[in-house]
């Protein structure tokens, strides 16, 4: 031990904190204030490690969240029991300042299928605990698996009893779809208010984030299980596509813009050190390995995209198009990107698991919002990108991947349908079964607008928007069960919730049935 340690922990000592284990206290007493308000999370686990997450941010409504702009040492231990008596693992970990004081730690040389609890200790202060688990490894046989899948918690809109719920009766994992944030502020009266103007710069966007994490439900939802999770529109700018902003803005501006709101994006989420942002650029494209029993991609669908469909000035994104915009078709255009197209055809090529889960953002089935005679195609969606949708599928069918599910978000609202190998074909052979879950808090078009999806399309077995809530999949090497959580009254934190409905897929056949 160097002298500074050695001084600093009889300092320690001298303040009080000798209730606090010694091999515990960390270097960096001068923190006067309570610094892990944001809570902790973990992620991106394998059969043997974690990524664990905190940030120090005694003042979280500040820019810079109250903290010296330098380095701070943070410790952190994990443990099997949620009392830390049987200590598996401790060590130091840095909350660098260049990014928001956030720590992503991965700990390694854990056991597979297991439960951890983790915390961390700054200066006499230490955090709550979270809880997290380990994957099966990848020749276990895995007789059940429980993921949970969740998107969109608009902070301005509704409480979060969805999350309150599943931190209640935590599944093994949480896959987050996207619109984490949103960056713009509701125009006229909302349960909740959002701080600050419209997040552009990275102060303003860390702030969001603060306000968020703010919530206890979704704190407590981040200490609850290990998250894997993506982005939408919303972390960044609505219905932008790659390096085309939403709406008209100059592109230099909007690189800036996007570059800092990625970069805030992994600073406040559980996310693995590789995936640091580099030059306004972040690979968050990610493989899971669930035992034998399934195969998790992540996929990310804004970053690399093509600007949309038929944009009509200075609206760029987020347009209704009809038959007449032949772009929607153009097979040049790309959703995940051709790098990203490649990585999942080799993922897809070595799948041997009985599931295949692809979770990303946006809805995937044909969604005609129009009517027979004059559709109407969301050019921010999948049906948008109809040539992108199709390679996809045919990489499906080359590589025999076997019971493939596709996971959304996005709509706020449940949306249950079956996917054929031509979604514009109703009648076209099925490959694939999708589950879009509604949203945490975000509000949803008209149900009225909704039943006309259903009316338009007979693959979609379900579309309700009238419920906050997420999805809790059971998996089997025999069936996947889908739960649909409903959030009674999303305006209420403590709202009861209850499963709306429930669906089955047995392996081997992707026809969704009613459970
Ligand atoms: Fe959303
Ligand atoms: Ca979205």
């Amino acid at each position: 031990m160097n002298e500074r340690r050695a001084l600093l922990k009889t300092l320690a000592a001298a303040s009080g904190v000798a209730l606090l284990p010694r091999a515990l206290r960390a270097a960096a007493p001068s923190l006067p204030e309570f610094p892990f308000t944001l809570g902790v999370a973990s992620g991106y686990p394998d059969d043997r490690s974690v990524v664990l997450w905190t940030r120090l941010a005694p003042q979280p409504d500040q820019p810079g969240g109250g903290m010296p702009p330098r380095d701070v040492p943070v410790r952190y231990e994990v443990a099997a029991d949620d009392a830390f008596r049987r200590i598996v693992k401790r060590g130091d970990a840095t909350a660098a300042s260049s990014f928001a004081h956030s720590v992503h730690q991965t700990v390694t040389g854990l056991a597979p299928a297991r439960d951890y609890w983790y915390r961390f200790v700054a200066g006499d202060h230490v955090s709550a605990t979270g809880r997290t688990r380990t994957l099966p490894a990848a020749r276990d046989r895995v007789a059940s698996l429980r993921i949970a899948l969740a998107c969109c918690q608009n902070y301005e809109h509704a409480h979060y009893a969805a999350w309150r719920h599943l931190a209640a009766a935590p599944p093994q994992m949480v896959v987050f779809v996207g619109d984490y944030i949103y960056e713009t502020n509701q125009r006229g009266p909302s349960l909740r208010r959002h701080t600050g103007g419209v997040a552009q710069s990275l102060d303003e966007y860390r702030q969001r984030y603060a306000l968020y994490q703010s919530d206890p439900s979704l704190r407590a939802a981040h200490a609850a299980a290990p998250w894997f999770a993506v982005w939408d529109d919303h972390e960044v700018n609505n219905d932008y596509a790659g390096t085309t902003p939403g709406r008209e803005e100059d592109p230099a501006v909007f690189l800036a813009r996007r570059a800092a709101a990625y970069q805030a994006w992994y600073e406040h989420l559980p996310v693995p050190p590789s995936m640091a942002p580099r030059n306004g650029v972040m690979n968050i494209q990610a493989r899971a390995q669930l035992g034998r029993l399934a195969t998790l991609h992540l996929l990310d669908q804004r970053q690399y995209r093509s600007p949309e469909a038929c944009p009509r000035p200075p609206q760029l994104g987020g347009q209704r198009v009809g038959d007449e915009c032949t772009e929607r078709l153009d097979a040049a255009r790309t959703m995940l990107g051709a790098e990203q197209e490649r990585w999942l055809q080799q993922g897809l090529k070595q799948n041997t698991a009985p599931w295949t889960l692809l979770a990303q953002g946006t809805p995937f089935s044909q969604i005609n919002q129009g009517s027979a005679e004059a559709p109407q195609y969301a050019a921010d969606g999948w049906t948008g990108y109809a040539a992108a949708r199709r390679r996809l599928l045919d990489s499906l069918q080359q590589t025999r991947t076997v019971n493939p599910v596709i996971l959304g978000g996005d709509i706020h609202a449940f949306l249950v349908g079956d996917v054929g190998a031509v979604p514009e074909q109703p009648d076209s052979k099925l490959v694939a079964s999708e589950f879009v879950t509604t949203s945490i808090s975000s509000n949803a078009i008209s149900q009225a607008a909704l039943d006309k999806w259903r009316e338009n399309g007979p693959r979609l077995h379900k579309v309700d928007g009238t419920h906050r809530g997420y999805i809790a999949f059971t998996l089997t090497p025999k069936q996947l069960r889908a739960d649909l959580v409903e959030v009674e009254d999303a305006s209420r934190p403590d709202s009861p919730s209850r499963i709306g409905s429930a669906w089955v897929i047995e392996a081997g056949n992707p026809a969704i049935q009613p459970a």
